[in-house]
């Protein structure tokens, strides 16, 4: 594969940094055309793309992307969690918008490659990270909506602080019961651009109304809790953990899947079915349903403390304190990730 180094290596960050906004000294990118496949690719420094007016992203938007992330252990030693089926959603998201599949193997090679030449990037404070955002999007300069035959993959990383800075602080939900995010047979179960686009409004309406995220409903009852913002949902029931199942517009999310082999491994009950929104506040309300949280990349494991619905708050315990399984539940996987417990799953992949 192409190297191409950057003469000018860029300053970096001290202090804090807003999630997102600085990126490493280089990128990797491929490009696919009809007739050559995925080819090019290579590592060059972090720069813009030029692309024409006309060109098919601008205006229909076919793209997906991917979230990931390299961290450090105690010893110094790169690691990611699970990398590889990253990549092969990505081919699932592929599939949907029919873009083009990719090499799977070849993307992580490169993946590792940037990783291992912008090392110097990965914060190593506690719990920091570096963000890696492998994304593809499509660019036949034409308008007339297509399915296109030019794609650009590509992969940036963005070193990140600690995302609990101060421990687990428990979120405020929001139930939306008008707008909606996915609905079978849609795109809610890939990890396509325009699924981002059409949550803004009703996270929007949430953080007016004094919330942090999300909680979506189906679409066709609004009735089944299906996942948060950015995360996948579980609950506490009578002792029992439980998350909705994948029922075509939830994101499976590789945090969830991680969380639900993990917990049963531990000796939990964890079911996935569907669930109810009034299932969940008529539990709160009696105190079946004790703890709640959210699972996804960045947070691992974020509690939730607050649920809305209806003009009404619902208290998860005090609505201020980490549950017990859900601190378990934390711990028990970032001690795998960052190698302070036995991976048993053979989940963690050394750099
Ligand atoms: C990425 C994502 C998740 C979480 O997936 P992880 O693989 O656990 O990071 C959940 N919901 C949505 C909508 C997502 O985009």
């Amino acid at each position: 594969m192409k190297i191409i180094k950057t003469q000018s290596p860029k300053q970096k960050p001290i202090g804090k940094i807003k999630f997102g906004t600085v990126f490493t000294d280089h990128m990797f990118v491929a490009e696919y055309s009809k007739n050559e496949g995925w080819h090019n690719e290579r590592i060059q420094p972090y720069q813009p793309f030029v692309l024409d007016p006309s060109s098919s992203i601008f205006h229909y938007g076919q793209g997906v992307f991917e979230g990931m992330k390299a961290y450090k252990n105690k010893a110094g030693e790169i690691m990611m969690f699970r990398p590889l089926e990253n990549f092969k959603r990505m081919n699932s998201s592929n599939g949907r918008m029919m873009i083009p599949p990719i090499d799977e193997k070849k993307m992580l090679d490169g993946l590792v490659e940037l990783v291992r030449l912008d090392q110097d990037w990965i914060p190593t404070g506690e719990g920091e990270y570096l963000y890696i955002r492998p994304a593809i999007f499509d660019c036949d300069a034409a308008l007339g909506v297509h399915t296109a035959t030019n794609y650009t993959f590509f992969i940036i990383m963005s070193p990140v602080g600690a995302y609990y800075a101060n421990g687990l602080a428990p979120v405020r939900l929001f139930v939306e019961d008008f707008y909606v995010r996915a609905s079978k047979g849609g795109t809610g179960h890939y990890k396509f651009i325009g699924n981002y686009a059409a949550s803004l409004k009703a996270s929007d309406k949430a953080e007016k109304a004094g919330y942090d995220q999300v909680l979506w409903l189906d679409a066709q009852h609004k009735k089944y809790v299906e996942e948060v913002g950015s995360m996948n949902i579980f609950f506490v029931k009578n002792g029992e953990v439980i998350t909705p199942s994948l029922e075509g517009s939830i994101l499976p999310g590789i945090t969830r899947m991680s969380i639900i082999e993990l917990l049963r491994h531990k000796g939990y009950k964890v079911s996935e079915r569907l669930i109810e929104i009034e299932e969940i506040i008529q539990g709160i309300i009696s105190g079946e349903v004790t703890e709640c949280f959210g699972t996804g990349t960045a947070a691992v494991i974020s509690p939730v403390g607050v649920i809305g619905y209806k003009g009404k708050d619902y208290a998860l315990g005090d609505g201020k304190t980490t549950g017990k399984i859900t601190m378990d539940a934390y711990q028990s996987l970032t001690d795998i990730q960052h190698g302070d417990a036995p991976d048993a799953f053979n989940w963690v992949y050394k750099v």
